[in-house]
Parts: structure tokens; C-alpha cells; sequence
């Protein structure tokens, strides 16, 4: 038959009845108008009747959904778009392309096949046996190679469970294996993987019985606390077993084979005289009658074993003893062959001796022959370790595959060829593992760098362990989605050796790092906007102050005027309200003055000199004798250090740690404040004491931002910018500030400002 190829554009694709060719295709496919109307093709009927929902968005999981309600619109306004969406109940993602269509949108819904699915492919391939049980056990799904060995359809399997009467499964001692012993319910109820059971089953055909090596894995969804599925893998190792039956079978045959060939059986009186005829004997030795009669058949032996040989015959025969020894037998052609020579004495029934039957035998035979049996034994048990080693590798291998599931694990040749790709990793690149599966690596996967520049295999770390056998770490790099955009990767490289210890090839861990990457952009965005915020804070604090200066000024030298003008000649309320209002401008003014410090005070105008701290306890003491002459309060230094750092703001910073100190006294006491330094490493530490109210814990963060404050102003004076000029000052120093307090304890504050560099 010729087909004759048409293009879409051809008489014959106008003439085909869309619908029909929409009707005929394997994959799922829809139609949604403008209006909202859908029609669905028979396979999305199909996969619609499974999600049991009148809603065709049920086929997707609700996280899909946003993304193709755009793709949706998009196709609508003309536009063709293909996005990966995760499909209900499966783990593979799908394709789902949306083109524009008749006046609506089509969409047409390719996925990918389940890594399950491959799974099964692959134990086939490697003539391993697979099963997909459901938590009850049933049977869901099987490979061809589980049909062979168990010598059961596909019909047949599926649907079964591990209860059912019909399966034969026996222990190797060859007592019943019963169904809930099974290596995949002790999966589903341990949840651990069995590892490698043997089990005898029963071939229904073959009427035998075949030996398996099962391992079961439980599979969970994350966070789970039941088995959703038991993944069960057997090899047939029935082969293994026939060779060690062979292996026995074989011993016992050269056994009785030596014991067939190599004896020469003959007779004595009583008394040990060896008299003819002896047959064997003749025909091994060549020695006649003549020669062998009385002890003549010491002649046949060699010289220096006669004098044993006799002294151990003589001895049998005095006490009527088993007779045995050993020695060189020439034989005819004069060769000295090893003999073990033993005889018993034969008694009639009343116990009299009537002759003596021994036998020889070769010795070197059975050297020779348990030499052979030996070779024979370390060959046989050398091929059955091989294929056990063969069964065990596999065997972990593929549990390896199955449940290493949250990174991407790539195995390569000593070429860079993809040998395995676990499930992770074809969802993390997009391609599925068939495709990945003898491809370069490197080529389809890595082949640029994140700025789009070629990347040369000799650079690639994989292809460098690859050469060298050294295990690589990657924290930042890039692999290659199957729909071209870049997927940033973390990933391991280890090499793996043959049996002579040269690199046979590499094992890939990679790790999708986007959620990684992501949060560090956030963070470092978020301490961005925050430097920003606190510049933009200062400046808006700068400016305010500033032009809030020149109306205060009007306010205040017009309350004064005033105040000089009219004090006296209004009523008393009067004078007592423009004393409100001086003192409030007063106030005004100190925070003002204040702000306008604390906005001015920036890293930039610094310079560092050495500084003695005593001679800024000297100012600081100055600064505050106003307040100590005032009540009787006192304060004292022991500060021998120097600091690099500006005297007049550090005289601020420690004038107002002072006042503080002083000012929070607690009624009825008079203040002590006590100042300490000490040097500790690059660093003076530098500790202000008082024995005040204290500050309770909950309050040390707080009061050393601007304005914060934990008194009425009527109780103890202030406007809270104190301490926050405190720590702005110390920190543009390099130090830090902090404070050790509770309430009626008094308070220290700690600070650390840089030591002259010795
Ligand atoms: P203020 O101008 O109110 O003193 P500060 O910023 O210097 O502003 O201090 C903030 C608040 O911290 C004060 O109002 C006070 O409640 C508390 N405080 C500061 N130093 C001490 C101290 N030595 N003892 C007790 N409380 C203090």
C-alpha cells in the first residue's frame, strides 16, 4: 500500500472532519469557547470519568490551575502558549499546549509517562521482576518479567493479593511462607524496606518450584504515616541453586569414582601369612606367587617404609586389632605409588579369628582427585558468587533508583553517557529518562553557562572527575530544561571504579537550587530597602528639624515679647498660660537641637585620634558639676585607657551615659555613678554604674531607639533621644552598646570603642 503524505494545508487534511481526528487521538484534548462552553475528546472523557468532577480544571492539580486560565485568555486574544502543569495522580508533569481555535481555545495535554511506569521498564530490562501493590496488597501493576518468572499472565497477577489461596510460596527449609509474612506486607506494615528475601514459589507450568530474591519498598507520600503503594522486586535465582545441587551432585560422583578404581582388596590367615591367590595384588605389584608368599610382599614396598609397615602388621595380628598404615607400593612399571593400607580380622560366630581382608588404596588418586574436586568446587562456587554479586548489585541499584527521590541522580560512563537518571532528575530538567538515557550528559543538559556563553566540556567539573577520579562539589551552577530555560543546580560529582580501581565512571547528586537562590535575593533586597528606609529617615528627620527651627524661633521671641510686655497686667491664668508656652518652646528647642545632632551625626565626618579616656571624664565631670553640687551625689572614674575616636562626640556619648546614671536615682538616695575600662583585645570595654531605679529586661532593646522613654516627663525629665545618640555615636566608632539592669539593682551599661592600635 502507498500513503501519500499530505500537508496541513492539503484538499485532503480540509475535506477530514475535525472532530473525528480530534475524536481519534490518544491524548486528551478540549475545546473551550469564549462563552465558557467545553467539549472534550473521548480520552479526556475518559480521564474526566476517573476524577469523578463535572469541572474539566479537576484533571489538574489546583496549583496548575492560575497557569492555564492564563494561557486560556491568552489563546483567546491569538496567542499560542505551552506550560508544564501537574496533573491529578500523577507524578510525571504534562505538557499541556494551548492554541487558538476556531473561535475559542484548544488544548491538548501530553504527559509524561509515570516514572513508575519506566521503572517497571527498566527491571524488565535488567530481567528483574516488578509489582506495584495497592496498601490491601492488590496487585496493580506488573512488568514482563514478573509474568515469566512467576509464570503467571498479566490477567492473572493484577488484581490478586498476597492473601490469595492460590500462591504457593515456601522458606528455603522448605517450610510454608504464608501470605502475611510476605516480604510486601511486612513493607506496608514496618514501613522499611525488606531487603533481599528468599522465597520458593510455585511455577505453575514448569510444576516446580523457583527461587526468588525479593526486596519490597514501601512507598509514602511525604509526611505520611501509611504506605500508599509497596514497590516488590524479585530476581529468579533459581539458576544459583541448580549449580550448588550440580556442585553436590558432582562431589558424591568423583567420590565413588575414586573409590571404584584405586583399591586393591586381598586376604590373610590368622596368623598373617599372606598366601596366594591374590589377584589385585599380582595384577598392581607384577610380583608372582613365589615372590609375595610369607612376607614376601615386603619386596614390593619401599625400602623405608618396610620397618613401620611390619612392626604395625605384627602388632595387629598379636592383638587381633584393626590393622591400618600407610606406605609406597611399587607398582608394576616400578613406580612407588602412596597407599593407605587398612584391614579388619574376620570372626566366625564363635568369635574365633578365621582371616584378615584388607584393602589398598591410592592415595594419589584421591590427591589427585580431591585436587580436582577442589578446582572444580572453587569454579563453581566462583560463578555462583559472581552472579550472587551480579543479583546483589542490581538489586541495589535499583532500590538506590527508586527511593532516592527528592534530588536528581544522573549515572554516567567513563564517557559522559547517561547510564541512569532517577525520577527527580528527569522532573528537575524536564526530560523524561528514556531521553535522558544514552545521551551525553554534558550536551544536553549543561552545555552553557548561566550568561548564555558555550560551555566547554574540558571546563565541566563532571567531565574533570570524569579524568581524575576526584569527588567535585557545586554550589552554583546551571542545567539545561528541556523547554530552554536555565535550572540553577547544586550537585555532588563521585566517581565509581571497576573491580582494578580505574574511574568506570561518575555518579551526578544535583540539587535544584531556585528556592535557595530566591530566598537570598529576598533577604539581601529586604536589607537593601531597610539601608534605604534608614537613610531616607534620617534625612526626613534632618529637614524636618531644621525648618521646624525658624517658626519655633517666631514662636518663642514672640511668647517673650510677651511675657517682658504683659506679664503682670493680665489675670493670673493668663501669666501661668505663657509660662506654659515658654516652657514648652524651651522644650522644643532641646529636641530639636537634639534631632538635628542625631540626624548631622554621620560615619563620614568622623576623625579618629588617640584619645585618653580621663581626660574625658574630666570634661564629662564638668559638664555634669551642676547636678552634682545640686543634690550631694558623686562620680567616680578608673579609666587608664585610650580609644581611637572623636573627644567631642565621645564626651556626648559619655556625658549623657552619666546624667543618666545620675538622674535615675531612686527616691530618697543620693546617686553614685561609677565609670571602669578595661582593654579585651582590639577593644576597650568600657562599663558606666550606677545604683539607680533599674531598667526592667523587657525594655533594654526599646530605650535605645529615638523618643522611648519609660517615665512621665513630670517624674523624670527628658526627650528619649539620649541613648539613641548613644548607640549611633558607638556604633560610627565600630563598638557596640548594651546594658546589664533590673528593677532597684541599679543599671551598668557596657560599650566598646576601638583601642589605639599598639
Ligand atoms: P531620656 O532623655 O528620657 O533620659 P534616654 O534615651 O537617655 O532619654 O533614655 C531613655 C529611657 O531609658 C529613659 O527615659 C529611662 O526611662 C531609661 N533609662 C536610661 N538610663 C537609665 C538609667 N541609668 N537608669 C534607669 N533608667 C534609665
Amino acid at each position: 500500500m502507498t500513503v501519500t503524505l499530505p500537508d496541513a494545508g492539503s484538499a485532503a487534511f480540509q475535506t477530514l472532519d475535525a472532530a473525528a481526528l480530534l475524536a481519534a487521538l490518544p491524548d486528551p484534548v478540549a475545546h473551550l469557547t469564549a462563552g465558557g462552553q467545553v467539549t472534550l475528546n473521548r480520552a479526556a472523557q475518559a480521564r474526566m470519568a476517573q476524577t469523578g468532577s463535572g469541572d474539566w480544571t479537576a484533571l489538574f492539580q489546583p496549583g496548575s490551575v492560575p497557569t492555564i486560565q492564563d494561557a486560556v485568555q491568552a489563546a483567546l486574544r491569538g496567542e499560542t502558549r505551552q506550560v508544564t502543569v501537574q496533573v491529578v495522580d500523577t507524578v510525571a508533569p504534562g505538557l499541556l499546549t494551548v492554541a487558538s481555535a476556531s473561535g475559542g481555545a484548544l488544548l491538548h495535554l501530553h504527559v509524561a509517562r509515570d516514572p513508575l511506569e519506566v521503572a517497571l521498564e527498566l527491571m524488565d530490562g535488567l530481567g528483574l521482576g516488578m509489582t506495584v501493590q495497592a496498601p490491601d496488597t492488590r496487585i496493580l501493576l506488573v512488568n514482563d518479567a514478573a509474568t515469566r518468572i512467576l509464570g503467571l499472565t498479566r490477567e492473572q497477577l493484577t488484581g490478586r493479593d498476597s492473601m490469595d489461596p492460590e500462591w504457593r510460596a515456601i522458606h528455603p527449609d522448605g517450610t510454608d511462607f504464608p501470605g502475611e509474612t510476605h516480604p510486601s506486607m511486612q513493607a506496608l506494615r514496618t514501613l522499611q524496606v525488606q531487603r533481599e528475601v528468599p522465597m520458593g514459589v510455585y511455577h505453575p507450568q514448569e510444576q516446580d518450584w523457583r527461587w526468588l530474591q525479593v526486596t519490597a519498598i514501601p512507598r509514602r507520600a511525604p509526611g505520611a504515616t501509611q504506605a500508599k503503594q509497596v514497590t516488590t522486586v524479585f530476581a529468579d535465582i533459581t539458576e544459583k541453586q541448580a549449580m550448588q545441587t550440580e556442585m553436590r551432585r558432582r562431589e558424591r560422583r568423583y567420590r565413588s569414582l575414586v573409590r571404584a578404581t584405586s583399591q586393591i582388596v586381598w586376604d590373610a590367615f590368622p596368623d598373617g601369612d599372606f598366601q596366594p591367590p591374590q589377584a589385585d595384588w599380582e595384577a598392581f605389584t607384577g610380583q608372582s606367587p613365589a615372590q609375595y608368599r610369607g612376607v614376601g610382599w615386603l619386596d614390593a614396598l619401599h625400602p623405608d617404609d618396610r620397618a613401620h609397615t611390619i612392626a604395625d602388621w605384627q602388632r595387629a595380628v598379636r592383638d587381633g586389632d584393626l590393622y591400618s598404615t600407610e606406605h609406597r607400593l611399587r607398582r608394576a612399571d616400578g613406580q612407588y605409588v602412596p597407599m593407605q593400607v587398612r584391614a579388619v580380622p574376620v570372626t566366625d560366630e564363635r568369635g574365633q579369628l578365621v582371616e584378615w581382608v584388607g584393602t589398598h588404596s591410592d592415595l594419589s588418586a584421591i590427591r589427585e582427585a580431591e585436587q580436582a574436586l577442589r578446582a572444580l568446587n572453587a569454579e563453581l562456587e566462583g560463578r555462583v558468587q559472581q552472579r550472587t554479586e551480579d543479583l546483589a548489585r542490581v538489586t541495589r541499584f535499583s532500590t538506590l533508583l527508586l527511593t532516592a527521590a527528592g534530588e536528581g541522580i544522573f549515572g554516567l560512563d567513563a564517557r559522559g553517557i547517561t547510564t541512569f537518571a532517577n525520577p527527580a532528575a528527569a522532573r528537575m530538567l524536564g526530560y523524561s529518562i528514556e531521553r535522558m538515557i544514552g545521551q551525553p550528559q554534558h550536551d544536553l543538559v549543561h552545555h552553557h553557562h548561566e550568561d548564555g556563553a558555550p560551555y566547554p566540556l574540558a571546563d565541566c567539573p563532571i567531565h574533570q572527575t570524569l579524568l581524575d577520579g576526584q569527588t567535585r562539589r557545586v554550589e552554583r551552577d546551571v542545567m539545561w530544561h528541556a523547554q530552554g530555560h536555565a535550572v540553577p543546580v547544586a550537585y555532588v560529582v563521585t566517581p565509581t571504579h571497576d573491580e582494578q580501581g580505574q574511574t568506570s565512571g561518575a555518579v551526578v547528586m544535583v540539587q535544584d537550587i531556585t528556592e535557595r537562590i530566591r530566598a537570598q535575593g529576598q533577604l539581601q533586597d529586604l536589607i537593601e530597602d531597610l539601608e534605604r528606609s534608614n537613610q531616607d529617615l534620617e534625612q526626613f528627620a534632618y529637614v524636618a528639624s531644621h525648618d521646624l527651627q525658624e517658626p519655633l524661633r517666631t514662636i518663642g521671641s514672640y511668647t517673650e515679647l510677651l511675657a517682658r510686655r504683659y506679664q503682670g497686667q493680665l489675670d493670673p491664668r493668663a501669666d501661668q498660660y505663657l509660662h506654659f508656652m515658654q516652657d514648652a518652646v524651651d522644650r522644643m528647642r532641646s529636641l530639636i537641637q537634639d534631632l538635628l545632632g542625631f540626624a548631622r551625626l554621620s560615619r563620614a565626618d568622623l576623625t579618629l585620634t588617640p584619645t585618653p579616656l580621663g581626660d574625658l571624664m574630666r570634661s564629662v565631670q564638668q559638664n555634669v558639676q551642676g547636678t552634682l553640687d545640686a543634690d550631694g551625689s558623686s562620680l567616680t572614674w578608673d579609666t587608664p585607657d585610650q580609644v581611637m575616636g572623636q573627644a567631642s562626640l565621645l564626651t556626648q556619648l559619655l556625658t549623657n551615659l552619666v546624667s543618666n546614671g545620675l538622674k535615675f536615682h531612686r527616691p530618697g538616695e543620693t546617686a553614685h555613678v561609677q565609670v571602669t575600662s578595661r582593654r579585651e583585645g582590639d577593644m576597650i570595654h568600657v562599663q558606666v554604674r550606677d545604683n539607680g531605679i533599674g531598667i526592667p529586661p523587657e525594655y533594654h532593646a526599646r530605650i535605645f531607639e529615638i523618643f522611648q522613654r519609660l517615665h512621665r516627663r513630670e517624674t523624670y525629665a527628658g526627650n528619649g533621644m539620649g541613648l539613641a545618640i548613644c548607640r549611633k555615636i558607638t556604633e560610627h566608632h565600630g563598638g557596640r552598646i548594651w546594658l546589664d539592669s533590673s528593677p532597684d539593682q541599679g543599671s551598668t551599661f557596657h560599650l566598646t570603642l576601638p583601642a589605639v592600635p599598639s
